[in-house]
């Protein structure tokens, strides 16, 4: 008892999604409470629970952080960017 890691697919852990800006396969994590209270005011939607954060660590030592969904690549016209500045 205990091993199982829950039922059905882990809808709140990282995975692996194509990152728009990385042109490549990269580690996404969900969104911390602040980064939605951002994105919420940024994009005007309630509901952002099904946002990505690509973690990739750039050239020249930033983070990516190009915003997806678990499902569109391309969520916006212009690739979004997380602040740096919010945790
Ligand atoms: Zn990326």
């Amino acid at each position: 008892m205990g091993a199982a890691p829950g039922h059905g697919p882990d809808m709140t852990g990282p995975r692996k999604l194509s990152c728009q800006t990385c042109g490549t396969t990269e580690t996404h994590v969900p969104l911390s409470d602040a980064q939605k209270a951002w994105l919420r005011q940024e994009i005007g939607e309630p509901y952002v629970e099904e946002y990505f954060l690509c973690v990739r660590t750039r050239a020249d030592g930033t983070g990516c952080r190009n915003l997806r969904t678990s499902w569109a690549k391309k969520r916006f016209r212009q690739p979004k960017r997380m602040p740096d500045d919010i945790e």
